[in-house]
């Protein structure tokens, strides 16, 4: 059952949410935003705020009725560089900036746990409420850790929810290992030597090198790696030329590598530019790769996610609990988080509404109850009495 106080709290939580997808702001200048959770954390009486983590991010501790062990629990708060399109009442107010991820949701969840925790005060030990900005490509979880997170307050475990659209309205989607791949960036510049395009024997195309090792790269994927890995490689930009008739001396490759395995990406990296160097090598070219890694995959801890279904089951009951689906493979930058202590990512569904990152999307607030009470519950099922 959702707890029945969170329940009693909803329009709260619709009104804080829709207050925050109002006022969408980027990366790490969530400035507004934070004031607004800080404002709300001092209401409801945490025991401490440590503020200008990772710029505008925030850690908020709420002791328990006893001493114990610190369990992190994480929301992001930055949006998206895109137009809503929606005409709610509680559209964004920012032009060209929009909760298109549903953070406002996320941060809205981890204060109606904040005000639970802080009036009922149930469990043995401390809830360490982590407000994250710059989820959205910046790596602000990794600036939290860079700045200390985990030195300062010595979290034994962590979690997070993330709501997600085609999932059923209210379910929790639970895996016991990857949640989310790894996405890496490659940039491959291939050079030739230019000339008018009636006369391609006086130059080198780089075209015809390009597309050589467009194919050839594909086929790392099916011939060199497990079938059972989940990989994927996406050529994503092809840049070259300026007219009919040239013959342009380089072209531009830029692709997204998504793994769950590091190694995977390690071959990856290593595969694709001996691919291009020799491709175009074979072709009198010359090729140079640039492979940057980003997020690493959101890989669950297998006991965590037990416990995290186990919670959601009391919550939603056990038809509202799928666990191992197949992994997401757009990326989490609450990878970090998870790579160096043990917890769970979580999905809550919000049925079939419009996509992330979708201009017409907007985080559903009957589901805020339900995230709420699972971060609550996951502080006062882990921090028990009898440890
Ligand atoms: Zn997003
Ligand atoms: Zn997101």
């Amino acid at each position: 059952m959702i707890l029945d106080r969170i329940k009693g709290m909803h329009n709260e939580l619709v009104a804080w949410r829709q207050k925050l997808h109002t006022i969408p702001e980027l990366g790490f200048d969530t400035a507004e935003t934070v004031k607004f959770v800080k404002n709300k954390l001092q209401e409801f009486g945490v025991d401490e705020i440590q503020s200008g983590i990772a710029e505008n991010g925030l850690v908020a501790l709420i002791h328990g009725k006893k001493k114990g062990r610190l369990i992190g629990l994480r929301a992001d708060m930055d949006a998206l560089p895109i137009t809503e399109v929606n005409n709610l009442p509680h559209k964004s107010k920012n032009e060209g900036k929009m909760h298109a991820c549903g953070h406002d949701g996320h941060t809205t969840m981890l204060l109606g746990a904040a005000k639970y925790l802080c009036e009922s005060r149930n469990f043995c030990g401390t809830a360490v409420l982590i407000f994250q900005p710059a989820e959205e490509g910046l790596g602000g979880a990794k600036v939290m850790l860079d700045e200390g997170l985990f030195k300062k307050y010595d979290i034994s475990e962590v979690y997070a929810i993330h709501n997600m659209p085609g999932i059923d309205k209210g379910k929790f989607v639970i895996n016991k290992g990857p949640m989310m791949a790894a996405a890496d960036t490659f940039f491959i510049s291939v050079k030739g030597v230019g000339a008018h395009g009636a006369y391609p024997h006086e130059g080198i195309d780089p075209i015809i090198i390009a597309a050589q090792i467009v194919q050839a790269s594909y086929s790392i994927i099916s011939r060199e790696i497990p079938s059972h890995h989940n990989v994927v490689i996406s050529i994503t930009q092809i840049n070259a030329g300026t007219a009919s008739n040239i013959i342009p001396e380089t072209v531009e490759i830029v692709g997204t590598v998504r793994t769950l395995r590091n190694e995977d990406a390690k071959l990856v990296e290593k595969r694709i530019s001996e691919i291009a160097k020799n491709i175009a090598k074979a072709n009198n070219g010359s090729a140079e790769t640039i492979y940057e890694y980003g997020y690493p995959a959101t890989i669950n801890n297998e006991s965590k996610a037990i416990f995290s279904a186990e919670v959601a089951k009391d919550l939603v009951g056990n038809d509202m609990v799928e666990m191992d689906i197949p992994t997401n493979m757009a990326s989490e930058d609450f990878s970090y988080m998870l790579n160096e202590k043990p917890g769970a990512y979580v999905f809550l569904g919000q049925g079939d509404t419009p996509g992330l990152h979708h201009p017409e999307y907007d985080f559903d607030d009957d589901i805020s109850p339900i995230g709420a009470s699972w971060y609550a519950s996951m502080i006062e099922k882990n921090l028990t009495e009898t440890e």
